[in-house]
């Protein structure tokens, strides 16, 4: 029943037993330097507009990040990067996203997380990967009609996006196209459908790995990123 709904159902989802455990321990026991904050410690559902043209899947919530804030690359080093480079290329209002009230906004833009529960060591099992992937193809179901442009954030984002993509009704070529940072491709509608293709967007994940060891620069975010507001018209 639209996004509010899928939103909610997924708050409560419990399907993985080991991810269920991991949140409600993380969020119980809490890391130190949070230890006067709440944590949201359940799934976290997707953020930014239900009518969004630009779609950016991520892996998972930080435990202490989006765990934490109940909100996607929220609190987290990964997402001062992205937020960092969202606001400079125009898709969010403010450079940093710290908390669900701070005031940040999306334009045009919705995140998800690949899996919404929080992994330990930020790697899904493969079976957790399936289990949650009905999620994302919800999502990317109900966004169809706006959606423009997917960015997915690594590969395993790459490949969940895929897989979602393909599940709404989108033309996947096989074999799969491979993961690249600032990779594109387009991914046609199924012949009658009332949906423009759909491009797809690599780029590196945003984290603590990747930034620090400068596989990532701000600058190559920022051209993934500004080129996807291009496509979507945003
Ligand atoms: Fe449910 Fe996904 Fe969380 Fe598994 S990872 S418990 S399927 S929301």
């Amino acid at each position: 029943d639209g996004p509010a709904g899928l939103d909610a159902a997924v708050s409560v989802c419990r399907a993985c037993p080991r991810l269920v455990r991991w949140r409600e321990d993380v969020a119980a026991t809490k890391r130190a330097s949070f230890a006067d904050q709440p944590y949201w410690g359940r799934p976290v559902p997707g953020w930014g507009p239900t009518d969004a043209r630009l779609l950016v899947v991520g892996l998972a919530p930080a435990a202490n990040g989006a765990n934490r804030t109940g909100r996607n690359f929220t609190g987290d080093s990964s997402g001062d990067w992205l937020y960092a480079s969202l606001h400079r290329v125009g898709l969010a209002a403010l450079p940093t996203s710290t908390h669900a009230g701070d005031g940040q906004e999306l334009r045009g833009t919705r995140m998800v997380a690949a899996v919404r529960c929080a992994p330990p060591d930020n790697e899904p099992t493969p079976g957790e990967r399936d289990t949650c992937a009905p999620w994302l193809h919800a999502e990317l179901a109900l966004l169809a009609p706006t959606v423009r442009v997917v960015v997915a954030l690594g590969a395993f984002g790459w490949a969940a996006a895929l897989r979602g993509l393909a599940g709404a009704g989108f033309a996947v070529p096989s074999p799969r196209p491979r993961f690249g940072h600032a990779v594109e491709v387009p991914l046609p509608a199924p012949p009658g459908a009332a949906l423009p293709a759909v491009p797809l967007l690599g780029c590196y994940h945003p984290s603590l790995h990747n930034t620090a060891t400068r596989r990532l620069t701000a600058s190559m975010l920022d051209d993934v990123l500004g080129r996807a507001a291009a496509l979507a018209g945003l």
